[in-house]
């Protein structure tokens, strides 16, 4: 039983169907029923390709293991049962399993900033990369009939808080965004939309090296960014942030990359955690003194021979998953498991403008090397042949027309006061 069909679970789930003389039934749970393949979210997001080619059927992955399209709700250790809910359905479910492998990944974390839950803007999911595109456009379509230049900035001033990979790339992309749909409205000024990265350490990327943090810093800035260090977000409002030093920005968006935390589901299922909630586990992936459950993907701590925990990113949860099929197959005939070694390729990140700064295999790259090599990598690395050309078709219809501005209409994306209950998104 595998819950969670994200990098770490479907990748298990694959590996465990292409184990030969595998004698066992796999059944995988997940609240979606496409996998989503997150690197591409901020594209999809920002309209270079079509959001619905970020995600990718869940079915495609799955030859003969079964799928029940279901929120997980609880989880009996002892007595070997998960309770689910199909999705639709008015009343729980049970299913008991043999091994339990836990790849339901993690949320968003949203510390106990006044105004964050209500006002800030998350991009985590599928729904919310088309949310904030609604939105932007909407942002846009206000600004392009409001005659205060004031009102006009606060409406395209963006601010990411949070300046990792995902916090700089939102920041890159949406720039250029703006920009270039700005150069569409008559009333907007492209030079009033405007982006504002916040980041509490003392530079951007800090996962990479000390070089290519400082490129991607002086890249974006030169391009009209504004980018503050040692700072952080004390307050959200609906039009206007608070800072550490109590200045504020005006600011009808404030999009949340500030950090990932353990996914609720599974506090109180008795499983041993670190401080932070996250899972802790054995070399081999199993879950710490427990025999048949185990734990992959950002909400676990799996480690290294040295005892270093292993990056919540993609490229770690795939190979997780796919030791962690090894390891199964394995167990089910009577072998020893072995310890999940994997390696690190690399780090890469777009930062808008077709630039980009890499460190793969030790050799560092920047600017539009950097950027192909990001592409190159992602449509490599993206499931399914069908996917792959669709995506590869949207980058090449992008590299030559202009992109549409359009809402999706399919997400309530601003919230107005209830007395004027009005559906910006759609
Ligand atoms: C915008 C963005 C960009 C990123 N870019 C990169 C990148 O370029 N490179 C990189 O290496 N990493 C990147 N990451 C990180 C990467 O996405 C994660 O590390 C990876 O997804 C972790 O895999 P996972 O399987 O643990 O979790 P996930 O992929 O999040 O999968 C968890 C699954 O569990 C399901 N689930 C959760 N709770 C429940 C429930 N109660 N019931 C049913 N189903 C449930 C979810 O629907 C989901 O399918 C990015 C992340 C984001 C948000």
């Amino acid at each position: 039983m595998i819950l969670g069909g994200g990098f770490a679970g479907a990748y298990c789930a694959q590996a465990l169907q292409r184990q030969r003389g595998l004698d066992a039934e796999v059944v995988l749970i997940d609240r979606n029923n496409y996998f989503v393949f997150t690197p591409l979210l901020i594209e999809a997001g920002t309209g270079s390709i079509e959001p619905r080619h970020a995600v990718v059927p869940m079915r495609a992955f799955l030859k003969t293991a079964e799928f029940l399209m279901a929120e997980v709700i609880g989880a009996d250790l002892e007595r070997r049962r998960i309770t689910y809910r199909l999705v639709g359905a008015d009343a729980d479910q049970a299913i008991d399993y043999d091994h339990l492998v836990i790849a339901l990944g993690s949320v968003t974390r949203l510390p106990d900033v006044p105004g964050l839950r209500e006002h800030g803007v998350e991009l985590k999911s599928l729904a919310d990369a088309v949310g904030l595109r609604d939105r932007s456009i909407a942002l846009l379509e206000r600004a392009n009939a409001t005659e205060d230049p004031q009102e006009r900035r606060a409406l395209l001033h963006f601010v990411v808080i949070g300046g990792n990979f995902t916090g700089v790339e939102a920041a890159g992309e949406g720039h250029m965004f703006l920009q270039q749909a700005a150069r569409l409205y008559r009333h907007v000024d492209a030079s009033e939309a405007t982006v504002t990265l916040v980041e509490l350490g003392d530079r951007i990327l800090g996962a990479l090296g000390d070089d290519l943090s400082e490129y991607a810093a002086a890249k974006l800035r030169a391009r009209g960014m504004t980018i503050l260090l040692g700072t952080t977000v004390t307050e959200i409002t609906h039009d206007q942030v608070t800072l550490t030093d109590g200045s504020t920005l005006r600011t009808h968006t404030a999009i949340w990359c500030a950090g990932i935390a353990p996914n609720p589901v599974t506090k109180g299922w008795a499983l041993p955690v670190d401080q932070r909630g996250y899972i802790l586990c054995e070399r081999d992936l199993r879950v710490r003194g427990m025999d048949n459950v185990w734990a992959i993907g950002d909400g676990a701590v799996n480690t290294d021979a040295g005892g270093n925990a292993y990056p919540a990113t993609a490229q770690h949860a795939i190979q997780q998953g796919r030791v962690l099929a090894g390891n199964l197959a394995a167990v089910l005939g009577g072998r020893p498991t072995r310890p999940c070694d994997i390696r690190s390729r690399g780090s890469l990140a777009a930062i808008g403008c077709r630039t980009g700064v890499a460190e793969v295999y030790g050799i560092k790259l920047s600017g539009f090397a950097a950027w192909w090599l990001w592409r190159t990598v992602y449509l490599l690395k993206m499931p399914t042949l069908a996917r792959k050309v669709r995506v590869a078709l949207d980058w090449t219809i992008d590299f030559f027309f202009s992109r549409d501005y359009v809402q999706l209409g399919l997400h309530r994306t601003i919230r107005t006061p209830p007395d004027h209950d009005v559906q910006s998104g759609g």
